[in-house]
């Protein structure tokens, strides 16, 4: 999800070692260039997992003294997605990863590396893989590829995935301490007054923070236009928020994400993730959403959402790419009304 995105922060984050001892461990593990053939990163989302898994292998590959140093050129690849020895498959969007696209990224890290001699797979998430796509990766992991290390990630480790997880180092993510998020939000550039505000609220969640003080610098026009926008009931309000992102094509994109934004945090908190108390400002069908909604059906919305930003890059017809919008979020909080 782009708005959780932390990539660009860095490396502010390179200190997760602070959390836990074990991180300590296994960040050293990296960094002396003596890392096992696979690592199960687990833990909640928003807590760090994929930067963790970026810090890891920048370690790897970094080439100064003190890795990862976060500026040197193998850092930034890494951090860039541009490091063609670190290999990153996601499901961002919920589908399946597939058996295909296991065994295509395995086939392609049994090839020599392009680099230093490591290749680094990150796998995000585990559970996301269909059975066979586990068991393909499984013989990867029970016969390990010379100089190849598996980063794979969790956000729930259930039972099915005990097999894979008995194959790996495990490495628990768990909610982040005030002090340690607060020196690390400070490090990264934010306000003391905003961060203190922030603390109380995110259970510890470094990415519903980071979520939380970047929505903050949304102007409050976009953040106006995204309360209207989940309070659209009838034909008439729909049509005016349709016009305005219609006659002011340029904001759009600040607009869309504002809403993003706000049906993210509902999300959150129907996933409990977040204090209802975030959303205190919501209009009240939208605070039952968050309540009792089906978590697809908000995730189907936000999707819808992300589609129309989409598409607003690619040569769609902006106004039906609009209207199409404006027709869903009307349709949702009708019925969200009904609960
Ligand atoms: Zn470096």
């Amino acid at each position: 999800m782009a708005i959780l995105e932390t990539e660009n922060r860095l490396p502010a984050f390179m200190q997760y070692e602070k959390l836990n001892a074990a991180i300590g461990v296994v960040k050293q593990q990296f960094s002396r260039q003596q890392p096992v053939h696979a690592y199960l990163l687990t833990g909640a989302r928003g807590l760090g997992k994929r930067t963790l898994a970026r810090v890891l292998a920048s370690a790897l590959f970094c080439t100064s003294e003190n890795k990862p140093c976060g500026v040197c050129p193998a850092c930034r690849r890494v951090m860039d997605g541009n490091e063609p020895d670190f290999l990153e498959v996601y499901s961002d969007d919920g589908s399946t990863i597939s058996v295909d696209r296991v065994r295509e990224i395995i086939q392609k890290v049994s090839q020599h590396a392009f680099g230093t001699g490591y290749r680094v797979v990150l796998i995000e998430p585990v559970e996301k893989m269909t059975l066979q796509a586990q068991n393909c990766l499984l013989k990867s992991l029970e016969e390990p590829i010379a100089n190849v290390v598996f980063l794979l990630m969790t956000h729930e480790l259930t039972a099915t995935l005990g097999t894979i997880a008995s194959r790996c180092i495990r490495v628990k993510l768990t909610p982040w301490p005030d002090d340690i998020l607060r020196e690390t939000l400070l490090d990264a550039g934010y306000v003391s007054t905003d961060i203190e505000n922030v603390l109380s609220r995110c259970g510890g969640n470094i990415g519903t923070a980071l979520d939380t003080l970047d929505a903050g610098k949304l102007n409050s026009e976009a953040q106006q236009f995204a309360m209207d926008a989940l309070a659209v009931l009838n034909d008439a309000a729909a049509v005016s928020l349709s016009t305005k992102l219609k006659e002011d094509k340029g904001s759009a994109d600040t607009y869309l994400t504002a809403i993003e934004h706000a049906i993210h945090q509902a999300l959150m908190v129907r996933t409990s993730q977040l204090d209802p108390s975030f959303i205190s400002q919501y209009p009240s069908h939208w605070q039952k959403a968050a309540e009792k909604a089906p978590v697809s059906e908000i995730n189907a919305l936000l999707s819808a959402v992300f589609a129309t930003r989409r598409r607003k890059a690619g040569q769609v017809n902006w106004q039906s790419n609009i209207d199409h919008l404006m027709i869903r979020l009307l349709e949702e909080n009708t019925r969200w009304q009904q609960l």
